[in-house]
């Protein structure tokens, strides 16, 4: 299944969430069914991972957006927790504290952007200053609406310092998040992630629906391309988006760099005279 193609956001139409199912399955049955081809692909992650690394002339930015409880956080843990941590790293964007706040809206999210031979997962992005923004009328309108060719522009600059950028939407039913918040208050290990304001936000859900739409659709491109992954059944989401990252990577013509002495050379100098070594010390 070519999830790339399958779940690509479309520049060129208006992207309508109500037509895509979250509940989507893409014809696998169960979990079980799918685990294998999730842990193969994040075998591989890890050893392109290490391979970017070594080759250390491009990058890999991974960009989550998703309402609350559609699985950021379990995309992270599942996804990359396998990789080497020298080279990969997690950011979550928050509320902007008073220094960010007092820069553009992109400054936070720049500072934060892959250097060559890393990837950097982005849990939520510059792309809140297009949402929640938006959503509680947080800048006016003329201010929020010029950010998507913004947003393009600082893009358009990633990709062309050797930055892959791919974002993820993690489609929810309305239901299934309720269901998910429940979960949370029956377990006291994940009591603490409740806040009455994730309540609250779902009386915003047309809105958000409606800031998601346009932002995804303005904003998505064969170089920075936008997903809508179903996300009701987590192991559906895992195998879509791991399946997604290890194609790309696999793409990116990534290679070891060619070793810069001669191998013979170095072992007939060094290694034989640590093996003469060893035989002298045996002997003394
Ligand atoms: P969480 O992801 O649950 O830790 O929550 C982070 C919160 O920060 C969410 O409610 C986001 O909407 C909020 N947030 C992130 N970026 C911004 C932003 N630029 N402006 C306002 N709120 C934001
Ligand atoms: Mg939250």
């Amino acid at each position: 299944m070519d999830y790339r193609k399958q779940f690509f956001v479309s520049p060129d139409k208006k992207l309508k969430l109500a037509a895509i199912d979250p509940a989507h399955t893409a014809g696998h049955a169960s979990s079980e069914e799918a685990l294998p081809a999730i842990q193969k692909n994040v075998a591989r992650m890890a050893e392109l991972q290490a391979l970017l690394y070594a080759d250390g002339n491009q990058s890999l930015l991974v960009v989550l957006q998703a309402l609350d409880a559609a699985g950021k956080d379990g995309v992270v843990r599942h996804l990359f927790s396998g990789m080497n941590p020298q080279g990969t790293s997690v950011f979550g964007f928050k509320q902007p504290s008073a220094e960010e706040a007092a820069h553009d809206f992109l400054w936070r999210a720049h500072k934060r952007t892959p250097a060559r031979g890393e990837i950097v997962v982005f849990n939520r992005s510059h792309y809140e200053d297009v949402l929640v923004v938006r959503v509680h009328n947080l800048v006016p309108k003329p201010v929020w609406s010029g950010r998507y060719e913004l947003i393009q522009d600082f893009e358009k600059l990633l990709v062309a310092n050797g930055t892959r950028i791919l974002k993820f939407f993690l489609h929810i039913s309305p239901e299934e998040q309720l269901a998910r918040f429940k979960q949370r208050l029956d377990d006291p290990a994940r009591n603490w992630k409740i806040s009455e304001g994730d309540y609250s936000e779902r009386e915003f859900w047309s809105d958000y629906v409606e800031a998601y739409e346009e932002a995804l659709s303005k904003t998505s491109s064969k170089d920075a391309p936008w997903y809508v992954i179903p996300a009701n059944h987590k192991w559906f989401r895992n195998l879509a988006i791991s399946q997604i990252i290890t194609e790309t990577m696999e793409d990116m013509g990534l290679k070891r760099p060619a070793t810069r002495v001669d191998l013979k050379e170095i072992t007939a100098k060094y290694h034989a005279a640590e093996v003469e070594q060893a035989k002298r010390n045996g002997k003394g």
